[in-house]
C-alpha cells in the first residue's frame, strides 16, 4: 500500500502532484474526481497564489481548501464565520481521519486551553476560527509559534458591506495576516457572486493576484416549481406524501404562519417542528438538532432558520410563501441537495402573498443611517426586485432559465428540469372576459377588492352587493356561467400583464390602468396562458433495493446516535445508494464506493459489508 506524505509535496514535480491531490481526495474524503472549479483552485493555493472560489452552495468548497490543506506543511486556519458550522466541519473531517478542531466561545475554558496547547504542539492540520478570536492576545501569540501555511476564509462575502451578512470582525483579518511572520496564502470562498462584494473580497482582504474561479450558478440537481394551489395545506400535504421519509424545509412569511403550519402537520401525523426568531433560545436550539438529528423530518419555519445549517441530504425546500426577492429565494431554496442528489423547490404562490410582499416594503421602517433619498431608492428597488420575484412565478419560461439570467449567469436552452419546461402551455385569447371584468371593475366605481368583483360578475345577491344596489348594474350577472376560480385567475393574470393595479394594501381595491382602455375599446386584445397538458416528471429515482438502502441507514442512526453526531457526517445519502448500487464485499470494493475513504472503511466497512453480506444471502435464499 502507498503511503501518503503530507510534507513538500508541492515541490515534486507535476505528475506526482497530481497522484498526491488525487490520493488526499480519495484517501480522505472518497471521492474519485473533482468536481468543477475544484482542481484549480486547489492547484493554486498549492502553487502558492491566493485565490478566490465563488461556487454556489453545495458545490463543495469547503474540499478546495481542505485537500491543499492535508498537503502543505504546517497549519491551515479556517475563519468561518458560525459556530454551529464550525462544529458540523470538524465533527466532519475527524471522521474523515482528518486531525481537526475548532476555537470558539462553546468551548469551556478548559476545553479551550487544551486546544489551544494541542494547536501549538502542531496537533491539528485545519483549525477552525471565529473572526473575532483574530483579536485575542493569547489566540495570536500560539499562531506566532506555530507554521500556518494558509488561510481559508469561508464565507468570505461577511467581509462586504454590500453583502447581507456584513461581520465587522471579518475586517480584522488583514491586520492578523500582517502580524504573522510569514505570510500564508489565501484562499477566500463565497456563494455571493455581485462584483461589488468580489471587489471587496480581493481588497478588504488584501489578496495579491488571486486565480478567481466563478462556476456559474446553476444547481442542476435541484427541480424547481411554482405552484399556485387553490388550497395551500392540501399542496403541502401532498408534497410531503411524496416525500415520505425524507427530509425538508417548509418556509413560511410570518411567525404566525409558521405555528400554524406546523400544528396542522403534526395533527397530520407528520414529524414536524419550528424555528423562529421568536421563540426562546433554548427551544429554537432544540428544535433544529431535532431537525440536522433526523429526529424530525420536516422544518417549518420563516427565514430566521438556515445560514449556518450544515444539512446535506434536505430533499426539499417549500416556500409557503412567495419571498420578497429571487436573491432570497434562490439561497432559501438552495438549502435543497448539499449532497448532489436531486432534491425539489417548490413554491407556492398565491396573489395574496404578492400583497403581503408589498404591504411590508411599504410599511418598512426607513433606516437611519441612511438619508430619506437613500431610503426612498431602497424601498424602489425593493419594489422592483418583488417585481421579478413575481414575474418568475407567473411566467410560463423555463425557470431556471429565468433566475440564472436574473443573477447574469449565461444560459440558453430550456432545463428540462423544472415544473414549466414540463408543461405544456397553450395561450388563449381572453379579450371579451377581460372587456367584462374591466368593465365591471370601472362600472362599481373601483372600490372593491377581487372577491366582490368576481361575486357581481357572477350574479350573486349577497347582502353587501344588494345594499350598494351593484345588482342593478348593467355587468351584473355577465359572467354566471364561469367558475368563480377561472374568474380569478384571468383577473390574477390582468393584474400581472398591467392591465389592473391594486391599491389600498391590505385591502386591495383592484383598479383600472391606461392600458385596459384600448382593450375596453375593442382595439387591443388580451392573451393569456393556460396550462394544456403537464408531462409526467421522469423519476431519476434510486434504483436499488429499498429494503438494503433501509437497514443501511438504520445502521447508520446507530452510528450517528453512538457518535453523537448526524447521519450525514458518518455516509451521506449519496454514499449509501452508491453502497446500494456497488454492494461492496470486500475492502477494495468497499473504497470503490463514492464518499468512503480510507478511514471509513476502516471504521464503519465491516459492519455495513456485513448488512450487505446478510442482505446478499437472504436474497439467494428467496425461492
Ligand atoms: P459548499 O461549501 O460549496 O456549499 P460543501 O463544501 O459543503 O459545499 O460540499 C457540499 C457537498 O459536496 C459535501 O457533501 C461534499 O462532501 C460534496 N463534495 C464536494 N466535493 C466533491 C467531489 N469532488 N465529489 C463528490 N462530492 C463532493
Ligand atoms: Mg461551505
Amino acid at each position: 500500500m502507498i503511503l501518503l506524505t503530507n510534507k513538500h509535496s508541492w515541490h515534486m514535480g507535476g505528475d506526482e502532484m497530481t497522484e498526491d491531490k488525487l490520493t488526499v481526495l480519495k484517501r480522505y474524503f472518497g471521492y474519485p474526481s473533482f468536481r468543477k472549479g475544484q482542481e484549480e483552485l486547489v492547484d493554486s493555493l498549492l502553487s502558492g497564489r491566493d485565490a478566490v472560489g465563488i461556487m454556489p452552495t453545495g458545490a463543495g468548497k469547503s474540499l478546495c481548501y481542505q485537500v491543499p490543506a492535508l498537503m502543505m506543511d504546517g497549519v491551515t486556519l479556517v475563519i468561518s464565520p458560525l459556530i454551529s458550522l464550525m462544529k458540523d466541519q470538524v465533527n466532519a473531517l475527524v471522521q474523515q481521519g482528518v486531525s481537526a478542531a475548532y476555537l470558539n466561545r462553546s468551548l469551556t475554558e478548559g476545553q479551550y486551553n487544551k486546544a489551544l496547547r494541542n494547536a501549538a504542539n502542531g496537533q491539528y492540520k485545519i483549525i477552525y476560527v471565529a473572526p473575532e478570536r483574530l483579536e485575542s492576545r493569547r489566540f495570536i501569540s500560539m499562531c506566532e509559534n506555530i507554521r500556518i501555511s494558509m488561510i481559508a476564509v469561508d464565507e468570505a462575502h461577511c467581509v462586504s458591506q454590500w453583502g447581507q451578512d456584513f461581520r465587522p470582525s471579518y475586517l480584522n483579518i488583514s491586520r492578523f495576516i500582517a502580524l504573522l511572520a510569514r505570510r500564508p496564502v489565501i484562499g477566500a470562498f463565497t456563494a455571493t457572486a455581485t462584483e461589488a462584494v468580489r471587489q471587496d473580497i480581493i481588497h478588504l482582504l488584501q489578496l495579491r493576484q488571486p486565480t478567481v474561479v466563478t462556476t456559474g450558478f446553476d444547481r442542476p440537481n435541484l427541480f424547481f416549481s411554482v405552484l399556485r394551489p387553490e388550497r395551500k395545506l392540501d399542496a403541502l400535504l401532498s408534497q410531503l406524501n411524496r416525500h415520505r421519509d425524507r427530509s425538508g424545509i417548509v418556509y413560511c412569511a410570518t411567525r404566525k404562519k409558521v405555528e400554524e403550519v406546523c400544528d396542522k402537520l403534526n395533527e397530520h401525523g407528520i414529524a414536524a417542528t419550528r424555528y423562529h426568531a421568536g421563540l426562546e433560545d433554548g427551544e429554537r436550539i432544540r428544535n433544529q438538532d431535532d431537525f440536522v438529528y433526523d429526529r424530525k423530518r420536516v422544518m417549518v419555519a420563516t427565514n430566521a432558520f438556515g445560514m449556518g445549517i450544515d444539512k446535506f441530504d434536505v430533499r426539499f425546500v417549500i416556500h409557503y410563501n412567495m419571498p420578497k426577492n429571487l436573491e432570497s429565494y434562490y439561497q432559501e431554496a438552495g438549502r435543497a441537495g448539499r449532497d448532489g442528489e436531486n432534491a425539489d423547490c417548490i413554491l407556492l404562490y398565491s396573489k395574496g402573498d404578492v400583497q403581503t410582499c408589498r404591504y411590508f416594503i411599504e410599511n418598512s421602517e426607513p433606516n437611519p443611517d441612511l438619508t430619506a433619498e437613500q431610503n426612498r431608492l431602497f424601498r424602489k428597488r425593493e419594489e422592483e426586485r418583488l417585481k421579478y420575484m413575481i414575474f418568475y412565478c407567473t411566467t410560463s419560461d423555463c425557470l431556471r432559465n429565468f433566475m440564472l439570467r436574473y443573477f447574469g449567469d449565461e444560459f440558453h436552452t430550456s432545463c428540462g428540469k423544472c415544473s414549466n419546461c414540463l408543461t405544456q402551455f397553450e395561450t388563449v385569447d381572453v379579450t371579451i372576459e377581460a372587456q367584462k371584468i374591466l368593465s365591471c371593475i370601472l362600472r362599481t366605481g373601483q372600490r372593491y377588492g377581487v372577491k366582490m368583483i368576481v361575486d357581481v360578475l357572477r350574479g350573486m345577491p349577497t347582502e353587501r352587493i344588494i345594499a350598494n344596489r351593484l345588482n342593478e348594474l348593467s355587468t351584473f350577472g355577465i359572467m354566471k356561467e364561469s367558475r368563480s376560480a377561472e374568474i380569478r385567475y384571468i383577473i390574477d393574470r390582468l393584474e400581472e400583464q398591467g392591465y389592473l393595479i391594486a391599491v389600498d394594501l391590505p385591502y386591495s381595491i383592484l383598479r383600472v390602468t391606461e392600458m385596459s382602455y384600448p382593450i375596453l375599446r375593442g382595439s387591443a386584445k388580451v392573451y393569456i396562458k393556460k396550462t394544456k397538458q403537464i408531462k409526467a416528471r421522469e423519476d431519476t429515482a434510486f434504483s436499488g433495493d429499498p429494503v438494503l438502502m433501509k437497514k443501511l441507514k438504520e445502521l447508520r442512526t446507530y452510528f450517528a446516535m453512538r457518535r453523537g453526531v448526524p447521519g450525514f457526517v458518518i455516509f451521506s445519502d449519496a454514499t449509501l445508494r452508491d453502497m446500494c448500487r456497488v454492494m461492496p464485499t470486500d475492502d477494495v470494493q468497499f473504497l470503490s464506493v463514492s464518499g468512503v475513504g480510507t478511514t471509513k472503511l476502516e471504521k464503519y466497512g465491516e459492519a455495513f459489508m456485513g448488512v450487505i453480506r446478510d442482505y446478499l444471502a437472504e436474497q439467494k435464499n428467496m425461492p
